[in-house]
């Protein structure tokens, strides 16, 4: 049926591509990507040839409204490189114009990086917040964390390799040094978890900056939190009472 279908791809492993999700790549009239050198190698995969058209956030303005002109007499769908659109990827405001226009919108739920970490992580999931990718600036990035520093849930970032130490520090002096995640290649061969306080995470990646994707999960404040150093003094001055 014509419309928009946004259809998420897996974050590493080329199992995780639903059933139907590879169904409805392979009866669209054209899947709009970030880039077909990515999909591409995904339809291979699941042996489906559709005509692509570029989608990304240099030529999205300019594409769009003739990609929603299209969805009132074809299947349009929609994936990023990786994981769900929209998701810190292109796809808002398409998904916007379509419902402006009264075409059909469907979801292919499938992988999201954010989800997935928050699952590894074993911090609470009742609240969380997700953050997308931090400014690159210091300055700004240090306001980003400021601004969040009071909301009562598990925080989700985005980050790369080569910043994870330096945002580690920034999110420990923000937040105050809570208990975190690394989370590494989701899905990958070198899947990974790594849980400690921001700070000793900041430390062990300062002169080891990680290969590959990564998620950081921020625990909420107070629950599961450092204790406080001055909790810690009395702690070990009541420890010290109780040595023969
Ligand atoms: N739309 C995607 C999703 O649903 O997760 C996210 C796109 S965003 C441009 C890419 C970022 O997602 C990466 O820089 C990394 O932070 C995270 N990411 C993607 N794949 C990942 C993986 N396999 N393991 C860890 N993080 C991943």
């Amino acid at each position: 049926a014509p419309g928009l279908y946004i259809v998420a791809t897996p974050i590493g492993n080329l199992g995780d591509l639903s059933p139907r999700a590879a169904s409805i790549l392979s009866r669209a009239d054209v899947i709009a990507v970030e880039d077909s050198r990515v999909t591409g190698k995904l339809l291979n995969h699941i042996g489906v040839k559709r005509p692509m058209t570029a989608y990304h956030d240099h030529n999205a303005d300019r594409v769009r409204p003739g990609l929603v002109a299209r969805m009132g007499a074809e299947a349009i769908a929609l994936t990023s490189d990786a994981g769900t659109p929209l998701i810190s990827d292109p796809g808002f405001k398409l998904v916007r114009d379509a419902r402006a226009a009264g075409h059909a919108v469907v979801t292919i739920p499938g992988p999201c990086a954010a989800i997935a970490a928050l699952t590894l992580a074993g911090l609470p999931t009742d609240r969380f917040f997700f953050l997308g990718f931090l400014p690159a600036k210091e300055k700004a990035k240090a306001d980003a964390i400021a601004e969040v520093a009071a909301v009562r849930a598990t925080l989700i970032l985005y980050e790369s390799g080569p910043r994870l130490a330096a945002t580690l520090a920034l999110l420990a002096e923000g937040l105050g040094n809570r208990e975190a995640a690394v989370a590494r290649e989701i899905s990958k061969a070198y899947e990974e978890c790594v849980t400690d306080t921001l700070s000793a995470l900041a430390a062990r990646y300062e002169n080891a900056p990680p290969k590959g994707e990564i998620v950081i999960v921020v625990a909420p404040p107070g629950e599961a939190a450092a204790p406080p150093e001055a909790d810690v003094d009395d702690a070990l001055i009541e420890a010290m009472t109780r040595l023969p």
